[in-house]
């Protein structure tokens, strides 16, 4: 995210952002860039003459073909005293977590939301983790749950993701649907919206504060030796010893790790296995805009140190994912154009994670009992949690 602030004269801003590594980012121009107005306080696409162009400038350390940068341009009206942020994609910052959490902190949801941490970053904040479940049943139930584990933002700057896992939180804690409440009774949803905090908080587009894709260090060492380890592989040890936890006291039913995508349009999964197949065709019936011929169903080599790999090839989990969605459109189907590209927006992010759990409840209920729940929502919410059922979650 840039800023510009000028008392100027209304004109037309060209901006050129040089230090572009890929040239598939912003789709080569057909994706106006996000930008806010300080005079109408929101984010818009009102940018053009967007386009991307190798300007040659080398740096050995490139993974593009050319090994030198592209340049970004955009323009933009211009308007003087007024504050103008640009951003590829809705930013989501971590007070934004950390305001959208306390929102959540209240009398009503006391009894199907519980508050942790899931250790400390390299720059020492607490990385925020939920537990979502009916936790208002006897031990024997709550200890016969099923785990959904869910995490987010490994690469910081997958803004969109936090937008899919808050609508997917939002679902969960509707306190009147009856599928959000036929999901806490099923399962205990385990929660670590943002994993790389600081790379959220210091602005980098994907890795963490020591320059570490925490995405491919899932699988380093095994046996894992701490003497042996930086600081990037203890802090993802710290989130592998959280899910063995889990697993010494209940099974890891699905696992979903969120992110965006700066290439592709729509969204989609990538899964491990070909079982695994049958949720995404559950999803794409769900919401038109996952796109089912994007999505993957095996792991190839270089994906063997993420997080999906290592919970299904280490930890043998039956359905373990990775969501990604765009950070920019979607195509839709026009009866008059043909496919047109729709700019995302926040809703629609949140849509996703919605349609995640809806998803889920078909895939748990393949005759869809969605007409035939009987649950007393009264119940559910005014009955005394025993506290002492919290231990084992
Ligand atoms: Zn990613």
């Amino acid at each position: 995210m840039i800023k510009s602030e000028n008392k100027d004269n209304n004109n037309i801003i060209k901006l050129n952002i040089i230090n572009i590594p890929k040239d598939k980012k912003f789709f080569n121009g057909q994706c106006p860039i996000l930008m806010y107005d300080s005079s109408i306080n929101k984010w818009t696409r009102n940018t053009f003459n967007v386009y991307v162009i190798n300007n040659g400038i080398k740096n050995p350390n490139l993974k593009n073909e050319y090994k030198s940068y592209f340049t970004l341009t955009f323009s933009f009206n211009y308007k003087p005293n007024v504050k103008y942020y640009f951003a590829s994609s809705y930013p989501y910052t971590y007070t934004q977590l950390r305001l959208y959490l306390n929102t959540l902190n209240k009398n009503c949801y006391k009894k199907i939301v519980k508050f942790g941490e899931a250790g400390k970053s390299y720059n020492k904040i607490k990385i925020p983790y939920i537990v979502i479940s009916d936790f208002n049943c006897d031990e024997d139930d709550l200890n016969n749950k099923k785990c959904i584990f869910i995490t987010g933002r490994i690469h910081s700057g997958e803004t969109v993701s936090s937008y899919v896992v808050q609508g997917l939180i939002d679902f969960l804690l509707n306190l009147k649907d009856p599928i959000s409440i036929y999901l806490r009774e099923k399962f205990i949803f385990k929660i670590i919206p943002m994993l790389n905090i600081d790379g959220v908080i210091y602005g980098n587009y994907r890795l963490n504060l020591q320059g570490k894709d925490m995405n491919r260090l899932w699988y380093n060492d095994i046996p894992f030796n701490p003497e042996k380890c930086d600081e990037s592989s203890l802090y993802i040890n710290n989130i592998i010893e959280i899910i063995k936890k889990t697993l010494n006291c209940r099974k890891i039913y699905l696992y979903c790790d969120f992110h965006g995508h700066s290439g592709k349009q729509n969204f989609f999964l990538y899964g491990c296995s070909l079982e695994e197949k049958k949720f995404m065709e559950i999803f794409a019936k769900k919401n038109n805009i996952f796109n089912l011929n994007d999505c993957v169903w095996k792991i190839i080599p270089k994906k063997n140190n993420t997080c999906r790999a290592l919970l299904k090839n280490v930890f043998d989990i039956d359905y373990s994912y990775c969501l990604e969605t765009s950070m920019y459109s979607y195509l839709m189907k026009d009866d008059i154009i043909g496919n047109k590209t729709v700019p995302f927006n926040i809703e629609k992010y949140k849509q996703i994670g919605k349609d995640f759990c809806l998803s889920l409840f078909e895939f748990i209920n393949p005759q869809n009992e969605e007409n035939n729940l009987e649950i007393n929502t009264d119940n559910n919410i005014n009955n005394n949690l025993n506290e002492n059922n919290n231990n084992n979650y």
